[in-house]
């Protein structure tokens, strides 16, 4: 199997590359945010949970999204392998995750990491808030919530990884086909 954390702050193009890449390498793509998201669409109390948080920019309980994972990954057992994006955003969320995929005896191979700096992030996530409809796009303190978020919480997860050995930068600028070819590269090496 080939399991691929995709990571990188908010606006940093994870699920415009997941896209692409779920497609080329025949893999599952297990989005949190948009997990979350169909959750509030239809109205179910995990979605009534989930949505002033998200409306904030601060993160879901880290119990809410392990069991989140947990049912997608239960209910794709002949996946070929998955792209997580936009988790793990925690440390206890990224030893859950272990602890799941030791028990399929298929770890994570790599966590490949988009740079890109904060400035450009705030540019993109502004414009993206324009046409993208979500609320959590369109206001310039949420969005600095969400990037202090990820400082604060999700960017320590860089060591972990780097701790296992999984850790592989890659730049985030440029065009997204530039992107595309530099994280193919990379895992065609893995
Ligand atoms: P972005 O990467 O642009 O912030 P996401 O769609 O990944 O967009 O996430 C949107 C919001 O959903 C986050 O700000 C957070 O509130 C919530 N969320 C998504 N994934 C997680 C997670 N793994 N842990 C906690 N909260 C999450």
């Amino acid at each position: 199997m080939l399991n691929i954390v995709l990571f990188g702050p908010p606006g940093a193009g994870k699920g415009t590359q997941s896209a692409r890449l779920l497609e080329k390498y025949h893999l599952v793509h297990l989005s949190t945010g948009d997990i979350l998201r169909v959750e509030i669409a239809n109205g179910t109390s995990l979605g009534l949970e989930a949505k002033s948080i998200m409306e904030r920019g601060e993160l879901v309980p880290d119990a809410v999204v392990i069991g989140m994972i947990k049912n997608k990954i239960d209910a794709n057992p002949a996946a070929a392998g998955f792209i997580f994006d936009g988790f793990p955003r925690t440390k206890a969320q990224a030893a859950a995750l272990d602890d799941m995929l030791a028990e399929k005896s298929a770890p994570i191979k790599a966590m490949l990491a988009l740079e890109v700096n904060d400035d450009e992030l705030m540019k993109r996530l502004l414009l993206r808030g324009k046409d993208s409809g979500r609320p959590d796009d369109a206001n310039p303190e949420v969005i600095s919530r969400r990037i202090l978020e990820y400082n604060n919480k999700t960017a320590p997860l860089i060591d972990y990884y780097k701790d296992q050995d999984k850790f592989r930068s890659v730049d985030g600028i440029g065009t997204v086909e530039e992107i595309f070819e530099s994280l193919c590269g990379v895992i065609d090496g893995l």
